[in-house]
């Protein structure tokens, strides 16, 4: 039976990891409304961090991409659509797709994702250009690298930087170039951002850093040949990434009359403006619960957390979405993962002397924001932990001689001041 206050449908638009987690949810909560899923990709539900990492080195194939094998979907009796979706009418409570089909709903679930940005530059059309954001993207990257020479990556985010990995250990010349003065300078500390500058450099990878780009030019056959800087000068290449942010795919709710912001506006059980259209994922720019500032995340955690948090709303347990953020990112042998949101910190504290293998902690004045923790997965587990539970943790103490997160963490435990823990 389904309870009274659910909604007797539910369409979600985009399949990707917060949309596909939705659907799986709902019925895990015991929601028995019908569950339309709609896809754009002509795929099966997939996650994507292996499209940097080991789908790109060949090491995994489509199948291991797939969320759930085709038998889940029918089984579990959500209706997956492909198809992509062009309008939503709020009144009518329907979503109509580009072959005209229409679908009516009790509750939409908006989980479109993003899409990477592309700088404006003469040349972006060339062959061997790309951005990385869908198994298609990374099927064209494979064969593009598959007979490379030398590559230059746009952009030292994350994504830039995963590939910029995988090129060199297929042997390609890489070079990055970004325009700020350090890697993944949005995203991690000074020291972080330092290890993972040694780190490409020690594994042949060129950086540059505070280099804009002007063109990218090509041969008679429109194959890229070149980088152009700003400053004039050239990079051969004949493979280029781009990596340099995505934008949220915000259109349908735009056109909707839904509030957009950098991202669709939502509370903190992520229902938009309209109270029978949610919002999740990376499309989403939902209010922080430490700070109240609505931001935009992205990242697997972040998606499957909204998504949990939907439909055990629509299934009849609403509750605000409060979960820790967390992230991972593998470049080479060496894997970096935050626990927590950097809203602009005062102090680092470094744990660990090993410079390859090290915690930083992110205070502000006495608040522990976040950590940071290069190849010390034991570290990540217990600083979520400890941002979960919440910590009086000061600079000083963390940074006292011998400190270990985890010790303290068994420490607050004895004094009966957190749960046990197992680590
Ligand atoms: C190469 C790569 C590597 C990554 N690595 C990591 C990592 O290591 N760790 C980590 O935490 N995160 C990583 N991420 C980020 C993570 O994958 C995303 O944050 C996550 O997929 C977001 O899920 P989502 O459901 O919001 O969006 P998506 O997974 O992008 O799904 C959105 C879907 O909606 C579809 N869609 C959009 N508009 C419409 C429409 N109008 N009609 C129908 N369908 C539509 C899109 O086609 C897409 O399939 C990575 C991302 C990429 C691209």
């Amino acid at each position: 039976m389904t309870d009274r206050t659910q909604p007797d449908s539910v369409v979600v638009v985009g399949a990707g990891q917060g949309g596909y987690q939705t659907a799986a949810s709902l019925r895990e909560h015991g929601y028995e409304g019908s569950i339309t899923l709609i896809s754009a990709e002509d795929a099966l539900p997939y996650e994507r961090p292996p499209l940097s990492k080991a789908y790109l080195k060949g090491e995994a194939d489509e199948a291991m991409l797939w969320l759930r094998p085709a038998t889940y979907y029918v089984r579990q009796s959500i209706d997956l659509v492909s198809g992509t979706v062009t309008e939503i009418d709020p009144a009518a409570r329907s979503v109509r797709l580009a072959d005209g089909s229409a679908y009516g709903y009790g509750h939409l679930v908006l989980a479109t994702g993003a899409t990477p940005r592309t700088l404006d530059v003469p040349g972006k059309e060339l062959r061997g250009v790309h951005t990385l954001r869908t198994a298609q993207d990374a099927v064209a990257l494979q064969a593009s690298l598959a007979g490379a020479r030398r590559a230059v990556v746009v952009g030292a985010g994350f994504i830039g930087l995963e590939f910029a990995a995988v090129a060199r250990e297929a042997g390609v010349e890489v070079t990055v170039v970004e325009a700020l003065d350090r890697p993944l300078a949005r995203v991690v500390s000074a020291p972080t951002a330092e290890h993972f500058t040694w780190l490409h450099r020690s594994n042949g990878t060129e950086l540059l850093f505070g280099r804009g780009l002007k063109a990218l030019h090509g041969d008679g056959r429109s194959n890229v040949t070149a980088v152009e800087l700003a400053d004039g000068s050239r990079l051969p290449a004949d493979l280029v990434l781009i990596g340099v942010g995505v934008t949220p795919r915000t259109e349908l709710a735009t056109a909707a009359g839904l509030e957009v912001d950098g991202g669709i506006i939502v509370d903190a059980q992520l229902r938009t403006t309209d109270p029978h259209i949610s919002a999740i994922g990376d499309c989403a720019a939902f209010p922080q619960v430490r700070s109240g500032n609505r931001r935009r995340l992205e990242s697997v955690q972040n998606a499957v957390g909204h998504a949990q948090a939907v439909a055990g709303r629509l299934a009849g347990s609403p509750r605000a979405y409060d979960e820790l953020p967390w992230f991972w990112s593998d470049q080479f042998a060496t894997t970096v993962q935050i626990a927590g949101f950097n809203e602009g910190h005062e102090t680092e504290v470094v744990l660990g002397s090993d410079p390859d293998a090290f915690s930083v902690l992110l205070f502000r004045g006495d608040d522990l924001q976040a950590v940071e923790s290069v190849n010390r997965p034991a570290d990540h587990l217990a600083a979520r932990r400890l941002l979960t539970q919440g910590t009086d943790l000061t600079p000083a103490e963390a940074a006292a001689p011998g400190f270990s997160l985890r010790t303290y963490l068994r420490s607050l435990a004895e004094r009966g001041t957190e749960a046990p823990v197992a680590l």
